[in-house]
């Protein structure tokens, strides 16, 4: 039975994916509360309440299982631990299942083994010896990645001569880590998979990613890439969000090759950085899409209405959002954040590509 208009989803993480989440649940009809520590965080400022509390403190996670109908998460690195107990309260989606193979770089690559799509090759590594080994099994280049909270290139540093190794090692922290070979690839690619309650799976058409300094800059949808590259694509989102047997989305980075072929980088159970163009460049934006996932209604079209460019505006550039409103084809979304720090994600505009 879809939860009917009213009911509250819990969204764990304050951040501007829990903004524009609840932003699209509004217009369902649906309350969204926020538990996060941080005082006036972006998803806070447009919802009816906020639970300020560390993830860890079960109290503030009982009083607030008691206020939702559902929860759903927006951050990738919430404690495995509060997910779990929260799923043993109020249906969680997605399950505290996928969260625990996308907090862990290596669990993550093994998963997407098991379901026969390609990765860089890659080795476990927990010690400055299985680097060494690690390093003379895959060469060089490779990237050290901590298997564990990385994102936008934390976390991670490139090695280019064995030598390297035991400097890596303690540049990320001597901590359990994963080596990947360096991928030499032509395009970053992503595609987001949405699987609702009764197991329909809709792919938003796949988005070509330019990174600046490890953090993304630019979003292209649909990408202009071949049509048999996109729907392979396509079909890995499928088949990820299928074995996952998991309800919400599911975002996937991919690398593609000069020979074609597509490598999966990461995955994400929430929404993703990539998929913002959809908010005015898709029939359906992929914020409504995990709320009508969570709120077992069915999943809406994914119809291009035009080829649309995402760009972030990182720091300071938020300085141009008036210039960016009189732009008759963009249209800017906001954070919310008070400091523009350099590289903080302040804001986005999607740009209409063409008539
Ligand atoms: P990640 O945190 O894994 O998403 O990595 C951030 C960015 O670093 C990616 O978007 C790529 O641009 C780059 N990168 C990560 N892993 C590799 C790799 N194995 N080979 C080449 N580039 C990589």
């Amino acid at each position: 039975m879809p939860l009917p208009a009213g009911a509250v989803i819990g969204i764990l993480g304050g951040g501007q994916l829990g903004r524009m989440t609840a932003l699209a649940a509004a217009r369902l009809g649906y309350r969204c509360h926020i538990l996060c520590p941080e005082p006036d965080a972006p998803a806070t400022q447009v919802t009816d309440r906020h639970l300020a509390a560390g993830y860890e403190d079960r109290a503030a996670l009982d009083h607030f299982a008691e206020l939702v109908d559902v929860v759903t998460y927006e951050f990738e690195n919430i404690p495995l631990g509060a997910v779990q107990y929260l799923a043993g309260r109020r249906p969680m989606y997605p399950g505290p299942d996928v969260l625990a193979v996308c907090q862990d770089r290596l669990l993550e690559k093994d998963f997407v083994r098991a379901a026969g799509i390609e990765t860089a090759p890659y080795r476990a590594v927990d010690s400055v010896e299985d680097l060494v080994e690690a390093l003379r099994a895959i060469g060089t280049p490779a990237v050290l990645k901590s298997r564990r909270l990385g994102y936008d290139g934390k976390g991670q540093v490139r090695i280019d001569d064995p030598g390297q190794a035991e400097a890596a090692w303690y540049a990320i922290g001597g901590v359990p880590a994963i080596l990947e070979g360096f991928v030499p690839f032509v395009a970053e690619l992503s595609v987001i998979a949405a699987r609702d309650a009764a197991g329909t799976i809709a792919c938003f058409p796949v988005a070509e990613n330019q990174h600046e300094n490890h953090i993304l800059a630019v979003s292209t949808a649909p990408a202009r890439r071949a049509a048999p590259v996109c729907q392979r694509a396509e079909e890995i989102g499928r088949t990820l969000a299928d074995r996952f047997d998991s309800v919400g989305l599911l975002a996937v980075e991919l690398f593609l090759t000069k020979d074609d072929g597509l490598l999966v980088n990461e995955m994400a159970p929430r929404p993703h950085n990539s998929g913002h163009w959809t908010q005015d460049g898709c029939a359906t934006d992929q914020f409504e899409q995990l709320v009508r996932c969570v709120t077992r209604q069915p999943l809406g079209p994914v119809d291009v209405l035009w080829p649309t460019e995402m760009e972030n505006l990182l720091g300071d550039a938020v300085d141009r959002a008036p210039a960016l409103l009189s732009d008759p084809r963009a249209r800017l979304h906001l954070y919310g954040k008070a400091e523009a720090r350099p590289g903080r994600k302040m804001g986005h505009v999607n740009r209409r590509l063409s008539d």
